[in-house]
């Protein structure tokens, strides 16, 4: 039996690209060291800084959430974690468990949006009346109500894309030539203050399989199963297929992409519109509104993003202990 190679213990893992075995206690302690580095090298964190971590119950938002929560006293940050019970039957009744649970385990302030209750439809219904791809409405509303806790709270945005999800991203981009895109892959995407908030990804370095095992180091709770709408015929998920493959011949070539794409993020092309504001909720939008308070207007009979940032502002008031009324507005970053 391969040995931890700290202590000497049972190993649970080997990390090709050190050549070391780790125990459950030490393979927990190097994922939470890459974590914290990435977060330092990449300025990520400054103290007193205030970040939302994107929680959706499978195992990187575990994992975001449990190395952010042991890191928010060093680094002197307040923690929240945001839950978007998307109404997707079954998935998202466990999805919502788990995140739940998770942040009560970790003693995170959590705040759970359900389309249901707040809208009076989930994804499902609104990709049948829109006649729309469920993915594609599903991310208008996730990137929206992301970006609007973001601003209302004055907060950075942590997401859990991984390492392998960002080499996929940006591969396909390239394919594509969307090299706008791959601009925003990047670490850090900054924020533009009152219009859209400060994302960063402190899962960066973290490989998806690293991801899996360290929520098995730390036993914390996630949901195992996919949402019903993933496709494994898709593109992502064949170059993702296609680069593991690669990344066995050679170890940490996602993590060399990923290292070059920090240092050129900035050098892509941006995107040439100026930075407008949505003429219904405020925030930003590259036409005269936004994608969300036009998805709603056609949903809902009128654009519900004003209305859902103030419903943000009143969740978010029994957690942090602000008015409802206050908005903090900007970017922290
Ligand atoms: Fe949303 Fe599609 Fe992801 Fe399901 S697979 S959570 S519908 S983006
Ligand atoms: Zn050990
Ligand atoms: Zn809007």
């Amino acid at each position: 039996m391969a040995r931890c190679s700290v202590c000497g213990a049972p190993a649970i893992a080997y990390v090709p690209y050190q050549r070391r075995y780790y125990c459950p206690e030490h393979y927990a302690e190097f994922v939470e060291g890459k974590v914290e580095r990435t977060i330092e090298k990449y300025k990520m964190i400054r103290e007193g800084d205030r970040v939302v971590a994107a929680v959706s119950g499978g195992k990187d938002s575990a994992t975001l959430l449990s190395t952010l929560s042991r890191l928010r006293g060093k680094l002197g940050f307040e923690l929240y974690a945001f839950h978007i019970d998307l109404g997707i039957g079954d998935y998202s009744v466990e999805s919502r468990k788990a995140a739940v649970e998770l942040a009560r385990r970790l003693r995170v302030p959590l705040v759970v949006f359900s389309l249901w209750e707040e809208l009076g439809y989930g994804v499902p219904e609104a990709a049948v009346r829109l006649r729309r791809p469920a993915c594609s409405v599903c991310g208008i509303f996730k990137r929206y109500l992301y970006n609007a806790v973001g601003v209302e709270l004055g907060a950075k945005v942590a997401t859990g894309h991984n390492a392998d999800d960002l080499a996929a991203y940006s591969l396909k981009n390239f394919l594509f030539q969307e090299l706008e895109a791959i601009g925003k892959l990047g670490p850090v995407q900054e924020g533009v203050p009152g219009l859209a908030a400060t994302r960063i990804r402190p899962l960066y370095t973290v490989y998806e399989k690293e991801s899996f095992l360290y929520t098995v180091a730390r036993g914390l709770p996630f949901l195992h199963r996919e949402c019903p709408h993933a496709r494994l015929d898709s593109l992502d998920f064949k170059l993702k297929e296609m680069l593991n493959r690669l990344e066995e011949e050679r170890p940490s070539l996602k993590l060399g992409l990923l290292s070059r794409l920090a240092k050129r993020a900035k050098d892509y092309p941006r995107p040439k519109e100026s930075y407008a504001r949505c003429e219904s909720c405020g925030l930003l939008s590259s036409s005269g509104k936004c994608s969300f308070c036009r998805l709603t207007e056609r949903l809902s009979g009128e654009p519900l993003g004003g209305w859902v940032r103030k419903r943000i502002r009143e969740l978010f008031s029994g957690v942090t202990g602000q008015p409802s009324s206050c908005t903090w507005g900007g970017t922290s970053g």
